[in-house]
């Protein structure tokens, strides 16, 4: 397994401290869960909703809600588009009345039954923030011991600094919330994993984790993919697994998740909005803001004082994992951590695949990518070469000397096979 250095980027947005971004009053709730648009639809035109509300939930194994962020009258459903620029369904909502007060409970989250952890977890519609939305309670649905929990912090993608963020500015709460689940689940430590060169949070952290006595801090180096959890968990514990880390009794929650979580079970919160990243030389203002579920892009851009050109590439996610996407009238949702706001971009032109096998030599996935991309007239051929296993960090195209997109082929390949 090979890493990368790619550049870090991250300064434009870091620096630009944390926005308040005025909300309007129209919210387009997408009814989806990571791609799961196979929901239950709750209300109805002329419904009243109140925030944090289910308005609908999935059908499939993997149990969910989907959450209002404000409390108001249902106008109807439109079509927006959605992080992987396909347009999703959306309740359209009319804010009415002003944000509900979520007050701190007296009571410790520790004491909580592991019954009630889960039970909140999964009414509260909480998903990983990190950019699948797989249901985080479903992490912790298991009868087996789990001996460690990593608190991923690493954000390895280049412009990102949303996480970075949250843990600056709530390492507090995220320290609470990380204890609660070790006495919760009876485990016995938490890893908070960073770069090593992030002075700043390696500071910030360790002026509170002392008091922690079963948490601590491990820094990884600055390649990517290091936030994969796979590398991660290599990288921190030494530790191998086939499918999922819970094999091995860990479990891993992106930092931003774990606050959310303290919002949760401390405030009774459901899950309705996220930190995230605004970036990149496309936009006038770079910045961190929180933004709640069924905002539009369009309507947060001119509060960042526009874009820099009339020439400008919006990309949902980050520079290796995300999607290009085809206009401003992006919905904001749990799991889009970032929008990236490129200038006069223009698209390295390809050339016939070399076979230098650097594609196959660094995925993180460990499968083939250049030998997916052939087969791909070949289903059977395709099972073998597992392209399901792909986590779609974007790692061979970056890599690829001759510049073909070649995730996008896996990705292709993972449809074929009937992989998401
Ligand atoms: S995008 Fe998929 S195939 Fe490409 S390097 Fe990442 S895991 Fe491997
Ligand atoms: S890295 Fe690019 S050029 Fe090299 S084998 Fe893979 S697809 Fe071909």
């Amino acid at each position: 397994m090979f890493y990368v250095k790619v550049p870090d980027k991250k300064e434009c947005s870091f620096n630009g401290g944390i926005k308040n971004i005025n909300e309007g009053n129209l919210f387009y709730i997408p009814l989806v869960v990571g791609k799961d648009t196979n929901v239950t639809t709750l209300v109805k035109k002329g419904d009243f909703v109140s925030q944090g509300q289910k308005i609908a939930n999935t059908k499939g194994d993997f149990k969910t809600n989907v959450i209002s962020s404000i409390t108001g009258e249902v106008l109807g459903f439109e079509e927006k588009t959605y992080l992987t620029n396909e347009k999703v369904r959306c309740v359209l909502i009319k804010k009415t009345e002003e944000d509900k007060t979520f007050e701190k409970t007296d009571k410790k989250i520790s004491d909580m039954s592991k019954q009630d952890f889960l039970d909140k977890l999964k009414e509260s519609g909480l998903v990983g923030l990190s950019g699948a939305a797989f249901p985080t309670y479903y992490k912790y649905s298991t009868e087996k011991q789990i001996n460690t929990l990593i608190v991923n912090a690493v954000e390895c993608e280049s412009y990102i600094t949303a996480d970075q963020k949250i843990l600056l500015t709530k390492i507090e709460e995220i320290l609470e919330a990380t204890d609660a689940i070790l006495e919760i689940f009876d485990i016995p430590e938490a890893i908070i994993v960073i770069k090593s060169k992030n002075k700043k949070l390696k500071d910030a952290i360790e002026d509170f984790v002392g008091t922690y006595l079963k948490i601590r801090v491990e820094f990884v180096s600055d390649h990517y993919t290091m936030g994969y959890e796979k590398n991660i968990i290599k990288e921190v514990k030494n530790i191998t697994y086939e499918k999922y880390p819970l094999e091995k009794g860990i479990v891993v929650n992106n930092v931003s998740t774990i606050y959310a979580i303290y919002e949760v079970l401390k405030l009774n919160k459901p899950l309705f909005e996220r930190m995230i990243t605004v970036t990149g030389d496309g936009i006038k203002e770079p910045t961190n803001f929180v933004v709640k579920t069924g905002m539009l892009f369009k309507d947060i851009v001119d509060q960042l004082s526009g874009y820099t050109s009339d020439n400008i590439t919006i990309v949902a996610g980050g520079p290796m994992m995300g999607e290009s996407i085809s206009n401003d009238d992006l919905v904001m949702s749990p799991n889009l951590n970032n929008i990236l706001v490129l200038k006069d971009f223009k698209q390295e032109e390809k050339t016939s695949c070399l076979r230098c096998g650097k594609c196959m030599s660094y995925c993180t996935a460990e499968i083939s990518p250049v030998l997916i991309k052939d087969a791909l007239e070949d289903v059977n051929k395709l099972k073998e070469l597992r392209p399901d296993k792909c986590v779609e960090c974007g790692l061979c195209s970056y890599i690829c000397p001759a510049k073909i997109p070649i995730r996008e082929y896996v990705r292709e390949a993972k449809k074929e096979i009937g992989g998401s």
